[in-house]
């Protein structure tokens, strides 16, 4: 190790240490006969100072020329910090390093903004330099706010009897009602995968397979128009379980709420969480996302299940019945009638779960005869044919004996943003797309070679200029 402590470590309990610290120069302070220097690193920051004494000379020589974010390593003691500068609000606070010995590990460029927690820079420099803007403590918690999310999750849903699954990038078209990205395949030329919309037919699938319950931290792909609250790529906990109904899917989701904001953020969330119906929503509300937060929204978190939405809804666009939640869906009653236009009116056996007027998690008990799913899709407009071609497998494996199941998706990325009390969910993500799915870091998507569209077969009709850099 190069280092004896970090630069968040060090407290009034480790004067007359002698230690060794790394980091980035934060900002440095010469007073001419003395030089200060914010010692930062992910846990935190350190004061350290030089001063021209015999031998601690070399080191004070050294610090003139330091810029803001080198990489350096600093030998020294620890001493108290003189009445009256000690600083409150760090941890290291009370102490201060004297630099003994400095080795500049490496220089840097001067960089495009500044490195501090009201960053004024546009989010365009931001994302471009990303690895900059995740030196700032806020956009660090975030990202560690996240895993802590992930591991509490796991933690829970492995005492549950979950099995975690990962389901196949590429993949065939699931329909959730958004447009699929393809990749072109080269050995079947002519021939396109779909990055998962979800992985809904997989899971469903899966309890075919008798795994009773399956999760996965999963990353979706929607090829839509982008709103400041999408990303063309998102993750959900996406999970499923065989033998159960609503009411269990909502016993086990309130437990892993009430376990997640414990472990992450060492809040108490009351359960069970209260429930709503679809229609009392619309009408006391006017809408089917209720923030039932008292007026001045002064509380922790409100959620509330919103349940007994529509199964169908008439697209005046594509004047067609599509499903509300997906076609896989079981409708209230356990069947449909298609004898006369009841079941324009049946109810579905899906569920929101809302968290201050967000949604926030969605999910539905499933089909699981093979008959009633096609009943679905012919109401929807896919016939025969194309419900076999496009969703054979699932028709097919639905035979062989598939359990009544259930699950539902949690949507990670504006969960956390709430969680987190950020406006948008780019601040969630280690290295989020804008609003034209641009990866500024990176430059993706861009333009590829004439021999490799020659190997897929393919030829660009027509291109848009990529975004500036
Ligand atoms: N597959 C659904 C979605 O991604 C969630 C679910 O029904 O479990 O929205």
């Amino acid at each position: 190790m190069l280092r004896t402590h970090t630069c968040g470590q060090l407290t009034v309990n480790d004067i007359n240490s002698q230690i060794t610290l790394c980091g980035w120069v934060a900002s440095r302070r010469d007073h001419g006969k003395v030089i200060f220097i914010d010692l930062r690193d992910r846990y935190g920051l350190t004061q350290i100072v030089f001063v021209p004494t015999q031998t601690n000379r070399e080191a004070y020589e050294k610090a003139k020329e330091l810029g803001n974010e080198y990489v350096i390593m600093v030998q020294g003691k620890v001493n108290r910090r003189p009445k009256g500068t000690e600083n409150p609000r760090l941890t290291t606070g009370e102490i201060e390093v004297l630099a003994e010995r400095l080795s500049i590990l490496n220089t840097s460029a001067s960089v495009p903004f500044e490195i501090k927690e009201e960053v004024n820079a546009n989010i365009d420099i931001r994302l471009k330099y990303r690895y900059l803007d995740l030196r700032r403590k806020k956009a660090l918690d975030n990202l560690i706010l996240r895993h802590k999310l992930y591991s509490a999750i796991r933690s829970f849903l492995d005492t549950q009897s979950f099995i975690e699954v990962e389901s196949p990038i590429l993949t065939r078209s699931t329909p959730e009602g958004a447009r699929d990205f393809l990749v072109p395949s080269r050995l079947m030329a002519g021939q396109f995968y779909a990055l998962p919309q979800s992985p809904q037919l997989f899971k469903q699938i899966l309890m075919v397979a008798g795994l009773d319950r399956y999760y996965q931290i999963a990353r979706c792909f929607r090829d839509e128009d982008l709103r400041a609250d999408r990303q063309p790529e998102f993750t959900q906990l996406d999970l499923e379980m065989s033998f159960v109904q609503q009411d269990d899917i909502f016993d086990l989701i309130e437990r892993l709420m009430q376990y997640v904001f414990r472990e992450a953020l060492s809040i108490n969330i009351e359960i069970p969480f209260p429930r709503i119906d679809f229609e009392d929503s619309i009408r006391r509300y006017q809408t089917d996302k209720p923030d039932l937060r008292t007026p001045d929204k002064k509380e922790r978190f409100s959620f509330v299940w919103v349940t007994g939405f529509p199964l169908f809804k008439y697209d005046e666009n594509q004047k067609q019945w599509t499903s509300e939640h997906h076609p896989f869906t079981a409708p209230e009653g356990g069947d449909i009638d298609l004898s006369d236009d009841s079941w324009k009116r049946v109810k579905a056996l899906a569920y929101d779960l809302v968290l201050n007027g967000v949604e926030v998690a969605s999910g539905s008990i499933r089909i699981h005869q093979p008959q009633l799913q096609k009943k679905i899709f012919e109401i929807i407009g896919i016939d025969e044919r194309e419900a076999m071609s496009r969703f054979g497998f699932l028709i097919e494996a639905l035979r062989y004996g598939a359990p009544p199941h259930g699950g539902i998706a949690l949507g990670i990325d504006r969960f956390l943003s709430l969680l987190a009390n950020e406006e948008t969910i780019r601040e969630v993500i280690a290295f989020p797309k804008t609003q034209s799915g641009c990866c500024l870091l990176t430059g993706a998507p861009s333009f590829v070679d004439k021999a490799q569209l020659d190997e897929l077969g393919l030829d660009i009709k027509r291109a848009n200029e990529p975004e500036p850099l």
